[in-house]
């Protein structure tokens, strides 16, 4: 059989001793591969390359379409990407799926029946990185859910758990404060859930739903949320499961894939050869059932779980009493390879099955009819109340547009607000016509003029549009 071509990355910190580590036992196990090993991390950061990625790796990834990567060492400061958003984002590689699954008894933890696969959302949300200082107080960072990107992965979260005869599949959102974002995200779940009536779904606020989590995580199956709940949820399961050294993830595209150990490169460990190589080499066991060897992906996904019941263990899961030998990384992959062809005895043993390309690609929505019903103007202003500050812009009118509510920090201040909230420098003055009067983009434009004129430093404006008379924009209330 042919072998197919894979781009390696060895990574910084412990990355290149779990790397080897990693590749000698798919090598023994009978690997099919081709390997390309591109350069990234540290040493490319250090030749004044801000992506941290050689441009040459970057040509490697876009043929071979398959990046078993190492993890690297992010250099402090600002000045320099990270290298895994960049790919994550540069070649669409959309959903992260990392598995966090108990091996109780033979690994410590206090959830010995926990199997969950958090799906998070890989590109969007704060995660965008559109951030700007407006005022002398204030910062923004904006976060973008799209209807395509959540389409997306919430499909492959319920594909996944059809693939992997998985039962039920659980969202995390916050729409109960963001209504619009997770909101959206949540209608997508709802919609795409109706696809998929042989698996069970529901939606927990994320507070709760992680609360829940962390204390019975056997209760969940599949979760799938977006971005932000996602990074800080899968460690906090890969930590519940036993040690941040047991998981690894892949980042799946339609085009790419990219998979890694969930861990970071752990430079006070490095060159010690201490590190564990199990969560580096769980991320090669997805990439060979990515790329259809699931004959080896079960030989060696089998072989570990052999190792572990015979208490064969790295400094960082070993405990008196349930392990048997403290090894280093080498003696690991060893102690893995010597096991090839055996299956675990009371752990469930593995047998990958081929799955098939199943994304159907993007339902594409009627599009809504948009209409303008008004602007939000932000200003940095720190001369007076918010009750002068309204007076002084009643005055400002265009057409019909004129000021009917100003927020601080999204709390009404003007009219009728609080003496007791408290107001920065940064304020959203919100301009709209008379209820079923149309407006003009020239209007805000005329509009944003005007207050400049009457002396006010205009940051930006936001506009009020609606979709199908659905207003996409947030009430005020108060
Ligand atoms: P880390 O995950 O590297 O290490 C935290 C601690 O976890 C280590 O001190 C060690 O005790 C333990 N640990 C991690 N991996 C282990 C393994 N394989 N075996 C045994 N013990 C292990 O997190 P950190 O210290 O916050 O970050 C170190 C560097 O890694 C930073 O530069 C960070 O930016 C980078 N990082 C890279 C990636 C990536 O490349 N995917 C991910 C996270 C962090």
């Amino acid at each position: 059989m042919k072998n197919i071509p894979i781009s390696v990355a060895y990574g910084d910190g412990i990355g290149p001793e779990i790397m080897n580590a990693t590749l000698t036992i798919l090598e023994a196990a009978g690997a099919r591969l081709e390997i390309e090993v591109v350069e990234i991390g540290e040493k490319v950061y250090e030749r004044g390359i801000d992506t941290g990625m050689d441009p040459k790796a970057w040509e490697s990834l876009r043929r071979t379409k398959v990046f078993l990567k190492a993890p690297i060492t992010t250099p402090q400061g600002s000045g320099y990407k990270s290298l895994n958003v960049t790919t994550r984002k540069a070649l669409n590689l959309y959903a992260n799926v990392r598995p966090a699954i108990s091996y109780s008894p033979f690994v410590q933890t206090k959830h010995p029946a926990m199997n969950v696969v958090i799906v998070r959302e890989n590109e969007e949300d704060l995660y965008a990185g559109i951030e700007h200082r407006q005022t002398n107080q204030v910062y923004q960072c904006l976060k973008l859910i799209t209807r395509p990107g959540s389409e997306r992965v919430i499909r492959y979260a319920f594909e996944y758990a059809r693939a992997n005869q998985r039962k039920k599949v659980s969202c995390f959102v916050k729409d109960n404060i963001m209504k619009l974002t997770d909101g959206l995200f949540h209608k997508v779940f709802d919609e795409i859930a109706k696809e998929y009536p042989d698996i069970e779904h529901e939606t927990w606020i994320v507070d709760i739903g992680a609360a829940k989590l962390a204390d019975t995580p056997e209760n969940f199956d599949v979760v799938v949320m977006p971005n932000l709940y996602g990074d800080v949820l899968s460690d906090v399961t890969a930590q519940l499961s036993g040690s941040v050294g047991l998981a690894g993830s892949a980042n799946i595209g339609d085009e790419c894939a990219m998979f890694e150990a969930i861990h970071g490169s752990a430079p006070r460990r490095a060159g010690q050869n201490l590190a564990n190589p199990s969560g580096l080499l769980h991320g090669a066991v997805m990439m060979l059932v990515h790329i259809g060897q699931v004959d080896v992906a079960s030989k060696v996904h089998n072989a570990w779980l052999k190792t572990m019941e015979d208490g064969v263990h790295t400094y960082d899961i070993y405990r008196e009493g349930i392990s048997k030998e403290k090894v280093g990384t080498k003696e690991f992959a060893q102690a893995v390879i010597s096991r090839l062809g055996m299956v675990p005895s009371v752990l469930a043993k593995v047998s990958y099955q081929e799955t098939s390309s199943f994304m159907k690609g993007i339902q594409s929505k009627q599009e809504e009819e948009k209409r303008l019903e008004g602007v939000d103007v932000f200003l940095d202003w720190k001369s007076g109340t918010p009750d002068q500050l309204g007076n002084h812009l009643q005055k400002v009118k265009i057409n019909n547009l004129a000021l009917r509510v100003i927020t601080n920090r999204g709390i009404k201040v003007w009219p009728s607000g609080l003496p007791e909230t408290f107001c920065t420098d940064h304020w959203r003055c919100r301009f709209q016509p008379q209820p079923g009067d149309t407006i003009k983009n020239l209007d805000v434009v005329e509009l944003q003029k005007e207050v400049i004129r009457a002396g006010f430093d205009v940051i930006k404006t936001e506009n009020l549009y609606s979709f199908d008379g659905v207003p996409g924009f947030s009430a005020v209330h108060g």
